[in-house]
């Protein structure tokens, strides 16, 4: 069947909000393979072994526990807690500074109270800085970018070296990214994961493609640390003429892909001396992640069938 690729994302994303999906998906035995091709595994001690692995092969990483929307004070803080045990046990294996974390805002209660998700992130930001290491904050759907962006910048006082994901197809990132590119602020620009509106969102891949660029232009140009997050070739060509032209050495950006997604191209970038950095999941709670990267690339739909059949 032929489907039209803003039609199916559309249709998958609605699937990644779904509870009914949810339940069917992860009720599937299928879900294994697709599942180990995306995300380290369920525990962190897979997190630690993949982490090590990749960083054998001289790739830098930041790990991601799984699990967003948070709905208790209770699960927010099981969170945090994991984050914070993670990192004692990266430092442990000596496998800071080459990994930080990243962390979504929402999985530590940003949403029914941001107060306590500033708290739990400043407890993190903290232990990431004990073990030598630092955090990134994700960006999630558009409602909570004004929130994450103050947070980060109540947690850059005390820890500078915290660093937000800005997503180019959203209309006010050109101008976020020109307020961003600051001294030593380290801003990951990815183009952006969630099924947003017209009014705050571009909507074709074109523009926002060229939304993307003019915000590397902001970013590039700037004193700040641009993280390049795509896996586009055009964008990486493009990320890499600007580095020249804006005299950029290989230690003053990086870029960063998905773990399982371009792995060749990975290598090949740290072969021309780039850091990598590879965006790791772990922990149960994949379902949200994987149907975002299913949106994103119908080819891994065919995958996900494919796994299906096979069972
Ligand atoms: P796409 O438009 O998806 O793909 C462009 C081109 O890249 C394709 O045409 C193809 O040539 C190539 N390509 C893409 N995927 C593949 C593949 N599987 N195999 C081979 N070629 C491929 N989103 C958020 O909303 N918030 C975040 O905080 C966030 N953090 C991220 C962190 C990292 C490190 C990365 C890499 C992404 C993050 N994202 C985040 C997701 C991001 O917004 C995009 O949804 C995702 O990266 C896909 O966009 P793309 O740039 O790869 O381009």
């Amino acid at each position: 069947a032929r489907y039209a690729p803003g039609m199916l994302r559309k249709v998958i994303l609605a699937a990644a909000g779904s509870q009914r999906v949810e339940r069917l998906v992860e009720g599937a035995p299928v879900s294994r393979n697709l599942v180990r091709r995306f995300v380290a595994g369920n525990s962190s001690d897979d997190a630690l072994r993949c982490t090590r692995s990749l960083s054998d092969q001289g790739l830098a990483v930041t790990l991601d526990f799984l699990g967003e929307d948070t709905v208790s004070p209770e699960q927010a803080e099981a969170t945090a807690g994991e984050y914070l045990r993670v990192l004692d046990a990266l430092h442990a294996a000596e496998l800071t500074p080459a990994a930080e974390v990243s962390l979504k805002l929402s999985a530590l209660g940003q949403v029914f109270d941001d107060k306590q998700a500033y708290e739990h992130a400043r407890a993190i930001c903290a232990k990431a800085s004990e073990a030598g290491t630092t955090v990134t904050l994700d960006m999630e759907d558009h409602t909570t970018t004004d929130s994450t962006l103050e947070i980060l910048h109540r947690l850059r006082v005390d820890f500078p070296t915290v660093g937000v994901a800005i997503q180019a197809y959203l209309r006010r990132s050109e101008a976020d990214c020109r307020e961003l590119a600051v001294e030593g602020l380290r801003v990951r620009l990815c183009k952006g994961a969630y099924k947003e509106p017209e009014s705050v969102a571009f909507q074709s891949r074109l523009d926002v493609d060229k939304s993307y660029v003019r915000c590397l232009n902001a970013l590039m140009s700037g004193p700040g640390y641009p993280m390049v997050a795509t896996h586009d070739p055009r964008l990486i060509a493009i990320a890499e003429d600007r580095a020249r032209w804006f005299d950029r050495s290989a230690d003053e950006f990086e870029f960063q892909m998905l773990f399982g997604v371009r792995p060749d191209e990975q290598l090949r970038l740290v072969d021309l001396g780039y850091t990598m950095r590879v965006y790791l999941p772990y922990g149960t709670q994949w379902y949200g992640y994987l149907m975002r990267r299913l949106g994103e690339r119908p080819a891994n739909l065919g995958f996900f069938l494919r796994a299906l059949r096979s069972r």
